[in-house]
C-alpha cells in the first residue's frame, strides 16, 4: 500500500460528468484528482461516433468521440498543476472516514483521503432474462459499441437488436456502418422510445422496427445461431402462434441502463428507488451534494439521462465542491446559469419522465 494521498477534491469517473466537474472545480481554483478505471478519459463518449443531440452549449452536433478532447484542452488551459488524472485505476472502496481505496493496474493499491469527493461513475446496462441469454453472442449494446468503435472488431455478421430506445437505434445504425447486417430491431413497448430522427435513419437504411415484440429464447450449440421472437398483446403477454425464427449470430441488448451506485451504498448515502431515473439514485440537494456533506454526485450515477445534463450536473458538483472548500468566486452567478441550462435540457415532452422522477425524489408523488 502506498502512502495516503490528500487531494482537495477527488472525482471518481472521467466521463462527461467527471470531466466537467473537474474543469468547473479547477476553474474555481481547487486542486483535483480525477480517477478512471479506463485507459482514456471520456466514459461513454469514447465510443459515440455519432453527432450528439442535446444543448449546443454542451457540444450538441459534435461527435461524441471529439468531446473529451475539448474538455481536456480546456483543463490544460487552466494549468496542469491543478489537475491530476489517474487512469487504469479502479476505485474499489469508499470508507466511513471518507478514505478511497483505488487499485492501479500492476501497482500497489492506493489510499486517498480527499476533502471532497464527487462520484460520477455512470451507469451499467440492464440484462433480460430469457433461455439462452448466457450463450456467446449475446451482448449488451455498450459491449458491441466498444468492440466496433474502440477496437475495430465486428461482433458478428447478423444482429438482432432488442430495444428501440436511442441506444438501440444508434448502435443498429453504427452496426450497418461497420458492415454488419441488422435483421431487425424489436421493442416490447407499442411505440419506439428513441428520437424519431434516429428511427427514421434506421428505417431508411432498411432495418425493420417491430414494436410490441420480444425475444422468447436464443438458441445455438456453442454460440448464438438464432432467436425466437414473438408478438405481445396490450398486456405484454405473448400472442400464441406469433413466434418467428430469426437466424442471427448476435443478439444485442439495449434495454436500459441503471446507475452504478455501489460506491454510494458503501459510503452510506441515502438513496431512493425511482424507476423514472433508472433505479436507486442518491438523494441530493441543488448543489448535487448527497446526504453526506463531503460527497457529491453528477451524471448517470444520479439519474439516467444524457451527456448534456451529465456535463451540467458535473459543473454544479465541481463548483460547489470547490466553493465549500473556500473557492467561492461568482458561485451564485455560475450556479444560476447552470441551473437554467438544466431546466432547458429537461423542458418539453422528452424531459417529462426526468422531471417526474426528480419531483418524486424530492418527495413529490
Ligand atoms: C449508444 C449511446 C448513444 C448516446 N448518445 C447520446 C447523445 O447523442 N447525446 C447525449 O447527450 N447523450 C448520449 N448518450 C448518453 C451519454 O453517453 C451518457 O448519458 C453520458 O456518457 C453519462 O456521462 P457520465 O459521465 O455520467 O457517465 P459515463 O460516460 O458512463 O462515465 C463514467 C466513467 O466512470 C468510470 N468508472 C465507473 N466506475 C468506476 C470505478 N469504480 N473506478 C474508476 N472509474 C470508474 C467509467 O470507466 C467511465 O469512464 C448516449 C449513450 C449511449 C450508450
Amino acid at each position: 500500500m502506498t502512502s495516503l494521498q490528500k487531494p482537495e477534491i477527488a472525482i471518481v469517473g472521467g466521463g462527461p460528468a467527471g470531466l466537467s466537474a473537474a474543469l468547473s472545480a479547477v476553474r474555481q481554483g481547487a486542486e483535483v484528482m480525477l480517477i478512471d478505471r479506463d485507459p482514456a478519459l471520456g466514459g461513454q463518449l469514447v465510443k459515440q461516433t455519432h453527432m450528439f443531440f442535446g444543448s449546443r452549449k454542451e457540444y450538441a452536433a459534435i461527435r461524441g468521440i471529439d468531446i473529451p478532447g475539448k474538455l481536456m484542452a480546456a483543463l490544460e488551459e487552466e494549468g496542469p498543476e491543478k489537475f491530476k488524472p489517474l487512469l487504469d485505476t479502479t476505485v474499489l472502496g469508499y470508507y466511513d472516514d471518507g478514505v478511497i481505496l483505488a487499485d492501479k493496474e500492476e501497482e500497489q493499491a492506493m489510499l486517498i483521503k480527499p476533502q471532497k469527493t464527487i462520484i460520477a461513475t455512470g451507469a451499467a446496462e440492464k440484462m433480460l432474462p430469457f433461455p439462452g441469454n448466457d450463450l456467446p453472442g449475446v451482448y449488451g449494446a455498450g459491449a458491441v459499441q466498444t468492440l466496433m468503435n474502440v477496437y475495430g472488431i465486428k461482433p458478428g455478421t447478423r444482429v438482432l437488436m432488442i430495444g428501440a430506445g436511442n441506444i438501440g437505434l444508434i448502435v443498429s445504425y453504427q452496426l450497418l456502418q461497420a458492415g454488419v447486417e441488422v435483421a431487425a430491431i424489436i421493442e416490447g413497448a407499442p411505440k419506439i422510445g428513441g428520437y424519431l430522427v434516429h428511427a427514421t435513419k434506421a428505417r431508411r437504411a432498411g432495418i425493420p422496427i417491430k414494436t410490441s415484440h420480444t425475444i422468447k429464447e436464443a438458441y445455438g450449440k456453442d454460440s448464438v445461431e438464432g432467436a425466437l421472437i414473438c408478438s405481445l398483446d396490450e398486456n405484454w403477454c405473448a400472442i400464441p402462434g406469433s413466434d418467428l425464427d430469426m437466424k442471427v449470430d448476435v443478439i444485442c441488448l439495449a434495454v436500459g441502463l441503471t446507475p452504478q451506485t455501489e460506491l454510494l451504498w458503501q459510503a452510506g448515502c441515502e438513496q431512493k428507488y425511482i424507476p423514472e431515473l433508472g433505479g436507486y439514485v442518491p438523494l441530493r440537494n441543488e448543489k448535487m451534494q448527497t446526504s453526506l456533506p463531503d460527497l457529491y454526485v453528477a451524471g448517470d450515477v444520479a439519474c439516467i439521462e444524457e451527456a448534456g445534463s451529465a456535463m451540467v450536473e458535473g459543473k454544479i458538483a465541481g463548483l460547489y465542491a470547490a466553493a465549500d472548500l473556500g473557492y467561492a468566486e461568482k458561485v451564485e452567478e455560475r450556479y444560476t446559469s447552470y441551473y437554467r441550462e438544466l431546466e432547458e435540457l429537461r423542458a418539453g415532452p422528452t424531459g417529462a419522465k426526468i422531471r417526474q422522477g426528480l419531483s418524486r425524489l424530492n418527495g413529490g408523488v
